[in-house]
């Protein structure tokens, strides 16, 4: 049985559109089981205790009801952004299902982040929003190679699945892309494995990948990965590289960014798929801007 922690306010404003052009939050799950050992949020500044263990917030759709109720403004609202929304709690409890049926009541747009699967049993909502508001499905996929994705995120869907889903999404019209982060130095920094995946992601019909060569590591969430990588790959020594490559530095970016960025972005332009926020977000909420939603573009 699944713990249920209380709330007051489930979604909240964003301090800026600037990332994805999400004007709200909604988390309804706190936690994530899906193991990924880079999870940023595992950092002790979120004071997340026991984050494999999902919880739910208690009463979660009369609040989310209420919350999109109360807007004055209508805008896109995310989700994803510190627990997975498709955990598999969400497979019977159906919660973010529920809270989609509400954005598409209410005229609200709609931004998904997710590693599941499970996002496509939803898109018949999200074909119902996009009637009306713009829809983001964001996949996060970090290497095109499944043994290495059932490593480091084991309990998600491995990377052939997700992009599989994209493709389905793809062919039902959604606004569909890769989220290419965190990629992880040492381990998925590869041109070769960039290349491929870009490669996949434009068979898949991807409109956008949107990268960052490197990753964050701080307090708690540093040491379990180290540990982890320790586990995961004896005596490749990276444990001792990162500490010797990163020392301290929150900032991890791979040594190898700068080159795998022009590939990157040369690839993407041959294979017409968008990399850069400023061209993603018109894209995606092209042909809303004269609809009551001039509101979508609220800073
Ligand atoms: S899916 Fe996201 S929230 Fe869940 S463990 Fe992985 S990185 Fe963390």
């Amino acid at each position: 049985m699944i713990e249920q922690i209380p709330a007051k306010h489930i979604v909240t404003r964003t301090k800026d559109s600037s990332w994805f052009g999400i004007n709200y939050n909604m988390n309804i799950y706190r936690g994530c089981c899906h193991g990924c050992i880079s999870c940023a949020s595992r950092s002790s500044c979120y004071q997340i205790k026991e984050f494999e263990q999902v919880k739910v917030k208690e009463n979660a759709l009369a609040i989310i009801r209420d919350d999109l109720r109360r807007k004055v403004k209508k805008g896109v609202l995310g989700t994803g952004s510190m627990s997975d929304p498709y955990n598999p709690f969400e497979k019977e409890l159906q919660l973010t299902r529920h809270a989609l049926e509400l954005a598409d009541a209410f005229g609200f747009g709609i931004g998904i982040a997710t590693k599941s699967t499970l996002l496509e049993r939803d898109a018949d909502i999200l074909q119902s929003i996009r009637e009306h508001s713009p829809v983001l499905c964001k996949i996060t996929i970090t290497t095109p190679h499944d043994e290495l994705s059932k490593k480091v995120e084991p309990y998600a869907p491995p990377s052939s699945q997700r992009m599989e889903l994209i493709a389905r999404l793809s062919s039902r019209g959604l606004f569909a892309g890769i989220l290419l982060m965190p990629v992880l130095p040492f381990l998925e920094d590869r041109e070769e494995d960039i290349l491929r995946l870009i490669s996949m992601a434009g068979e898949a019909g991807a409109r956008f990948i949107y990268p960052a060569f490197g990753m964050t590591l701080r307090d708690n969430q540093k040491e379990w990965y180290l540990d982890r990588l320790e586990e995961l790959f004896p005596g490749d020594g990276l444990k001792s590289r990162y500490l010797k490559t990163y020392k301290n530095a929150y900032f991890c970016t791979s040594s190898r960014a700068k080159q795998l960025w022009d590939t990157f972005a040369k690839a993407c332009e041959e294979k017409k798929i968008l990399y850069r926020m400023s061209d993603i977000i018109p894209a995606y909420k092209r042909g809303y801007e004269n609809t009551q939603l001039s509101l979508f573009d609220f800073p």
